[in-house]
Order: C-alpha cells, then structure tokens, then sequence
C-alpha cells in the first residue's frame, strides 16, 4: 500500500506555466534572436547616444514583445524575428527609450517618436501580430 503512497496526491497544484512548448519554429526562432537581438539593440542604443550596458534575454512568452527591466536589462520576444525590420526595431527602441523613462509618458514618447518617427502607426500594425 504504501509503494502506493505518492498517487493519493494527484492531482497536485498546478504550476503557472511561465514559458510555452518548444516546437521546430520556436526554437529557429531563438536561435536567430540570439545571434541577432543583442547585436542589433546594442547597434540602436549606441546609434540614439543611450548608454547600455545591461543584458539582453530573448523571451518566448504571448504577454509581450519585450521588456525592460528596473536594473536596465532587456527582454526580448523570439517573436520579434517574424516581423519586417522597422517594426522589429520599433519594439526594440521602445525598449531602449525606457533605459532613460520607466514610464510611458510624454517624454518617453518625444523620445520614440524622435528615434522612431511614425512609431504610433507601428505599433498599430503590431496589433495585427500574434504573439506565439
Ligand atoms: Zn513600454
């Protein structure tokens, strides 16, 4: 009975999962933003004189494109590798700008709009991406 033990504890509390499946296109996927992502926000942030010297992790979550953290790390989404180059780099700068504004306020968005001109229709056509 007792080598029996461990099934009256089924079921047990779901974990939250924290990242999705890995299927064949994910993982293409992450290898490009790997070799890619680092270099080119490392590019963007040099090209608008915003110092960064924090880390950049690629991410495969649906919540969202990219983060940035309090610490001035950068997330990024594997995700991003499926989108044109403008709108790739609109996530990635939008990140960028929050290294100087933790906020989304009028000043982190003359700052966008200054690196990113025209980043509000961008961000509309994001709308129309799936995260996966
Ligand atoms: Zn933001």
């Amino acid at each position: 009975m007792a080598a029996f033990g461990r099934f009256f504890l089924w079921p047990r509390p779901r974990r939250r999962r924290r990242t999705l499946p890995e299927t064949e296109e994910t993982r293409a996927l992450r290898a490009e933003a790997k070799a890619f992502l680092p270099g080119r926000t490392r590019e963007l942030a040099a090209a608008a004189g915003i110092s960064f010297t924090g880390r950049v992790a690629i991410k495969h979550n649906v919540s969202n494109w990219g983060s940035c953290s309090s610490k001035g790390n950068i997330n990024l989404n594997l995700n991003l590798m499926r989108l044109r180059p403008e709108l790739r780099d609109y996530v990635i700068l939008h990140e960028i700008c929050h290294l100087r504004h933790m906020n989304h306020g009028p000043e982190f968005h003359a700052l966008l709009e200054s690196l990113c001109p025209g980043h509000r229709a961008l961000k509309a056509e994001l709308r129309d991406w799936k995260l996966i």
